[in-house]
Order: structure tokens, then sequence, then C-alpha cells
């Protein structure tokens, strides 16, 4: 997954991005005008068609972010045990900030400055001024961002995230990304907005913020997938619980069928460097490792001196670590239980302890999408294929992460571009014009050879809800032999 910027937004780049391996576009609406995302989306589109491909567009929101005021005999140093005192930009205080932050800021609490390079801690409060010292100092610059790890702010939907949320519905982008949720409800307003402006846009909860750590399977209920947004996580908690923050809710995702995205700084010496280092190449493929549906670049693609060259190498790292991923799965597949217990060994043992598919709702779904992937290994079976409308059957297979590719195939381009963020998954277009089963059998078959994806003889396995004009949850496995 791409964030698309600058040096990366134009024709000759974003086709030499697709080319090397993007499968989602991220658009950060923290910058830049709606004229020229509008633009911008267009081209991925456009691309798409030409290039024969399903591109789906993430808009990030900007979320509730805080950013200092105007620091007019900038920069200013601040030093360790100074005293400072934060107000409104009018009353010329140290550090000018919101009303909100001096209305919401306790005694006690930490200030970050700059990507948490500066911390302040409060000490007293006296109306909407805020006495804090120093605790690590450094320049402070205009506009530089705020965290507030332990203030409890309410959680409202911006104007400026309003108006972007009817451009998404408007330009009917594929998923929204939410900033700086702390809880469901957080999303459950998100979604509010997007639903008045008209629109259902599926939404990715960004977890950045401790309060979203704590009430993690909560938000995870509520939104469609989530990202591991660990640059403002790294600020939010200490630095050194990250990796397995990352592990936990990428687990989180897994267990509940909904993808997720790791993000942020994965090749971020790339900016500058042709080559990444040793450490990136590894957290790249340890990403791949706690099962990531999606990596995502930031600044690497949308600023950085190597766009196309950055994402080839990461594209070569993810396909060197899922190799090594099927490898070890096929030699572990002896039997149903061991085929489960093979998938936990990846850092989701002290996650799942639920079992995937604890929810007894997903009882049948789960039971024949498991039992395909364990007959698809079983069988040296090439292909996996979900008939799947809204794109669920799809994801409920890639929870298996099975050896062979899952080929999904839905009537409606729109879902097609949404199951591409999903692990595993190919997304066909395919018309619902069909009634028998032997229907869709043929349709799959003719596309799957057309696409020279299979050759006659091989074995493919088969999943959808049938009868599909009910539209049951997948209740059906379908082995066959490509004629
Ligand atoms: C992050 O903080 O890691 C992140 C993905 O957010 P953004 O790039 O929008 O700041």
């Amino acid at each position: 997954m791409a964030t698309l910027g600058p040096v990366s937004r134009d024709e000759t780049v974003l086709r030499g991005l697709v080319r090397a391996g993007v499968d989602l576009f991220r658009l950060n609406l923290s910058h830049g005008t709606q004229e020229q995302h509008r633009e911008t989306l267009r081209r991925v589109r456009r691309v798409a068609s030409e290039e024969g491909c399903h591109l789906p567009v993430v808009l990030d929101l900007m979320g509730p972010r805080y950013r200092l005021g105007l620091i007019p005999d900038e920069p200013r140093m601040l030093k360790p045990n100074q005293q400072v005192v934060l107000g409104l930009e009018e009353q010329h205080p140290d550090l000018p900030v919101d009303p909100e932050i001096l209305e919401h800021l306790q005694p006690e609490e930490r200030v970050l400055i700059d990507s948490g390079l500066i911390e302040l801690r409060v000490e007293s409060k006296q109306g909407d001024r805020v006495q804090a010292r120093v605790v690590n100092g450094g320049p402070i610059k205009t506009r530089k961002g705020i965290n507030l790890p332990d203030t409890d702010l309410p959680f409202e939907v911006s104007e400026k995230d309003r108006s972007d949320i009817a451009f998404a519905v408007a330009e009917e982008a594929d998923y929204l990304a939410a900033s700086y949720v702390g809880e469901a409800s957080h999303v459950e307003a998100i979604r509010e907005v997007v639903s008045a402006a008209g629109g259902r846009i599926p939404i990715i909860a960004k977890i950045e913020r401790k309060t979203a750590i704590e009430t993690l399977n909560e938000i995870t209920e509520a939104a469609d997938g989530l990202m591991v947004a660990r640059g403002d996580l790294g600020v939010e908690v200490p630095l050194y619980t990250v990796p397995v923050l990352q592990k936990k809710i990428v687990a989180a995702g897994r267990l509940s069928g909904k993808p997720v995205i790791v993000a942020t700084q994965m090749l971020e010496s790339m900016v500058e460097q042709p080559r990444p280092t040793r450490a990136e190449a590894t957290d790249v493929a340890n990403a791949v490792f706690d099962g990531a549906d999606a990596l995502m670049l930031s600044g690497e693609t949308a600023a950085g001196k190597y766009p196309v060259l950055v994402v080839e190498t990461m594209a070569r790292i993810i396909q060197e670590a899922e190799d090594y991923v099927r490898s070890i799965n096929q030699r572990h597949t002896i039997d149903p239980l061991g085929h489960v217990h093979a998938r936990r060994t990846f850092a989701l043992e002290a996650d799942l302890s639920g079992g995937i598919g604890a929810e007894p709702s997903l009882e049948v779904p789960d039971m024949v999408s498991s039992a395909a992937v364990y007959a698809a290994e079983q069988l040296g079976v090439r292909r996996i294929v979900a008939f799947s409308q809204s794109g669920f059957t799809a994801r409920l297979v890639a929870r298996y992460r099975p050896g062979s590719p899952i080929m999904a195939f839905t009537p409606d381009p729109k879902v097609a571009r949404q199951i591409q963020l999903v692990w595993g998954v190919r997304p066909f277009v395919a018309e619902f014009q069909v009634g028998s089963l032997e229907d869709i059998v043929n349709v799959v078959e003719r596309e799957l050879l057309e696409a020279k994806l299979v050759q006659r003889g091989d074995r493919i396995i088969i999943l959808m809800g049938h009868p599909v004009r009910e539209r049951p949850l997948t209740n059906l496995m379908r082995v066959h032999r490509i004629r």
C-alpha cells in the first residue's frame, strides 16, 4: 500500500508504482487540497482500468489533530526543568494551543510535542492558562504536532473531516481511515457522518492512541479494518511496547476476519537512500510473519527520492517472507488440528485463546472455509475460489492464510476493489446471471482459464453461499477438476 504525494501522483510514477507491486493507495487528507486529491483519485482509477487491475483508494482523514500555534521567535529552545505557560494565542503565552486542550488538560498529565521529542508535565491550571514543567527539552517551532496521551479529550468529527467525508462519498472512495479514534463510539460517529452524507464506505480504524489499545476488541468490532499506525502509537505509548502491540492488533483483526495494515517507517531510510537498512528489511518481513494483510509506505512513496524502487524493494522482501511462510505451513499440515496449530505459530498463540471461528453465528461458514483450506492443502489444489457478493467469503477464507491464492468472484466492482486489501485475495468481477451450480462452475472455469491462472486437469475448490440468489452465508464447498 503506497501513500501518494508530490513525488508520485503524476501518471508516470503512479503507473510505475502499480507495475512494481502496489495493490492499493492512500491519500493523506492532512495534506493537500480536495481538488488535488480528486485529480489523483481519478488518475488512479484511470491507470487501474488501463493496467487491468482493481486499485482501491483509502482516504485518510486528519482526525482531531492538535498543533502548536504561532511561535514568533522560532525555533525557541526549551530546557529541562524550565517552567512554561500554555495559553490561547492572543494571550501571548510561551506555547499557544487550542482552547480544547486548555479546557481538558489536568495536573500530572503529559504534553508531547513534535512526535514526542519534547515532553512537558502539567503542574497547575488557572482558568485558560496551564503551567507545565519541561521534562525533555529541545527546539520548538510553529505548527508542530501535539499528543496528549493522558488526557480525556472529547471526540468530535471536525468540520474538516465532515467536508472530507462528503468528498469521499462523492468520489466513491473505497475506504476511509479514521485517525485518532480512542474507542468504538468514535468509529460509529464517523460512520454516522458517512451515512448522513449518503454513503457507505468501510472504515479502517487507525490504532494510535493508548485508549484505542485499551478498547481494541470493541474498536475491531465497530470498524471494517485496522491500521497499526506506528508513528503516533509510538508517541502515545512507550516505544518498546509497539512491537508486541503490533502482534496483538494484527491478531485482533485476523480473529474477526478484518484486514489489518501495518504502517509507518517501514523503509524510512529509503526516503533518502536507494537501499534500506537491514533492520528495515527485517521489519517488513516480520510484519508478514505477524500475518498483516497490507504493509504501508508513507513518506517513502509520497515525498521520497526513490518511490518506485522502494516499492520494488518492499515487494521482494514480502515475496521472500511469504514463500518462507508457505513452505513452513506445508510441512505442518498433517491433520486439521495441526493445520490450525501451524497457523498459530506466528505470534498468534496468546491472542487466539478463543480459537479461530469461536463466534457461534459463523459456525457453518467458518467450518466450510477452514475445511476448504485444509482440503486445498491436502489435495494440492492450486486455487481457492470464493464466489462472494459482499466479499465476506473471501475474508473468511483469508483468515486461514491458505497456501493457494484466493480468487474472489463478485458482481460489484467496488467490492472487487475493497477485497483487494485482504490477504492473498485476487478479485474478479463476474456477472451473477447464473442459476445452477454448473453455470457458476462454468463462469469460474472460463475466467481462470482466460487469465491463465489454471490449466486443464488442475483441481480447484469453489466456495459460496448457495443458492446464490438467496444470499445465504458460506455453506457450500465444491472440489472441481478443470475440464
Ligand atoms: C501513523 O501515525 O503511523 C500514521 C499512519 O498516521 P499519519 O501518517 O496519518 O500521521
